[in-house]
């Protein structure tokens, strides 16, 4: 019998880790990239005999597979993926490839905004006491893990362009941790059609796999209404008593699962912030289920070191405190950042404007920043925005100057924060280099 050929769009962690894997298990693989793949995962490929092209897309090669595993980042509207589409050649995911490659227990987690920090926040608490893999959007590839470490859990950070390639994939346990419109140019401007991808992270699941998510997000719980699900809800919330799931009850967060409850204190947790709150419910709620010991979920939610990038304390000057936020490319991220400063805050932020509506941020803004620093190539938005609102509003392109300006503007006692609201490719490579400039500007103060 000949062999299955699996034809993989895009060179990148996941494209390589699922060519591996697809070697491994007997198919003919071949790797397409319209860009160029880097340097180090041609080597893979070269040394393990996976043909490969780089700076086009040979549809002769491409147009006979049996199966097409697509990158997140190639979009659907593209005509390739379309022919293939027309095909009926199955078109996937990572996740939904390698998950077939093991019967490992696997927690999705999806959402607009947390994905990472509440991923890798439970990774910490389950590996105090289980294998577990950490996967998906973050780190090595899934299906390079499967095929050379095949842990017995995973924990599987989602995008919705990765759930847009599923069909058999089931996470026993599903997160998702909110929803607010975010990549709506990937889904024809629809809103509706953002939610249900989300939402399709549930829809293999049966009354046996759990779905975990935020009671207080009206997206979500509206959208459960109109579309129920098969699974077992646990939801959570900082408003309301949860029977089943987690809840705020003063200073404590109250867990419960069958009747089995754990206590945990507020107070306690490494993470600032309402939105951690919610990231720390979601992830013990998780270890809670997977049998993690009471005492070692409130143990490790304590001393969790955070993610780079992620309202991230870089340093303390003259009692200033500089803050990070570099990941808040969304208004809503941004939202929880300026929610959870407790001091009066110099705000950089700006960028790539994506539709944003900022009326969310007034209330914060007038009670909390007594600055603005726009980093941006336009900031019109902003200035119309927050113009009225405080003092002082200022612009730059240099992440160098926001940050002098920054220091002369802040008093002891002051934050300052980058949550830019925006994407960061105008003056930047990607939220990464954003944080790094931010981190090493301020280290040279
Ligand atoms: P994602 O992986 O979904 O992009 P991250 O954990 O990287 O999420 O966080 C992205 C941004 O959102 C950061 O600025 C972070 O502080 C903020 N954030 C983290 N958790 C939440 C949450 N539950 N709700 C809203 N914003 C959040």
């Amino acid at each position: 019998m000949s062999k299955k050929r699996l034809v993989i769009l895009g060179g990148g962690e996941s494209g390589v880790g699922t060519a591996l894997l697809g070697k491994a298990k007997g198919y003919e693989v071949f790797v397409s990239d319209k860009g160029t793949i880097k340097v180090k995962y041609k080597k893979v490929l070269i040394h393990n005999e996976i043909e490969w092209e780089e700076q086009q897309h040979t549809e002769s090669k491409i147009l006979n597979a049996d199966v097409v595993m697509k990158s997140p980042g190639i979009s659907d509207k593209v005509a390739l993926v379309q022919q293939l589409i027309q095909k009926n050649i199955p078109v996937i995911s990572e996740i939904e490839f390698a998950s077939k490659y093991t019967n490992a227990t696997i927690v999705g987690i999806t959402g607009s905004n947390g994905k990472t920090t509440t991923a890798s926040l439970m990774h910490h608490l389950l590996k105090q006491e289980i294998e577990v893999g950490l996967a998906g959007n973050i780190g090595d590839s899934f299906a390079k893990q499967v095929l050379e470490k095949d842990y017995k859990n995973y924990v599987l950070e989602i995008s919705s362009f990765q759930l847009d390639g599923i069909i058999d994939f089931k996470p026993q346990i599903a997160v998702i941790t909110n929803i607010t419109p975010d990549h709506l140019d990937r889904y024809d401007n629809q809103f509706e059609k953002y939610i249900a991808s989300k939402f399709s992270i549930a829809k293999n699941q049966t009354k046996e796999d759990y779905l975990i998510y935020d009671a207080d997000d009206e997206v979500i719980t509206n959208w459960l209404d109109a579309h129920p699900v098969q699974s077992t809800l646990l939801p959570f919330s900082l408003v309301r008593k949860i029977e089943n799931g987690a809840y705020l009850e003063q200073e404590n967060i109250i867990l419960t699962i069958d009747n089995n409850q754990i206590i945990m204190p507020k107070t306690n947790l490494a993470l600032e912030g309402k939105h951690n709150i919610k990231n720390a419910m979601a992830a013990s709620t998780v270890a809670h289920l997977l049998k993690i010991r009471k005492q070692t979920i409130r143990e490790s939610l304590e001393n969790f070191q955070g993610v780079e990038h992620r309202l991230e304390n870089v340093l303390k000057i003259n009692k200033v405190q500089y803050i990070n936020d570099s990941k808040a490319t969304n208004v809503n991220a941004t939202y929880y950042a300026l929610e959870s400063m407790d001091a009066p805050t110099v705000w950089i932020v700006g960028g790539v404007d994506k539709g944003n509506n900022y009326q969310e941020l007034y209330p914060f803004v007038n009670e909390k920043v007594k600055a603005i620093i726009c980093l941006g190539v336009d900031n019109q938005k902003i200035i119309e925005a927050f113009g009225n609102m405080v003092d002082i509003i200022v612009e730059t392109q240099y992440m160098t100057e926001a940050i002098k300006i920054a220091y002369k503007l802040a008093e002891s006692g002051d934050n300052v924060l980058l949550s830019p609201a925006c994407a960061s490719f105008d003056l930047f490579e990607n939220y990464e280099d954003r944080g790094r400039q931010f981190k090493e500007a301020v280290r040279n103060l």
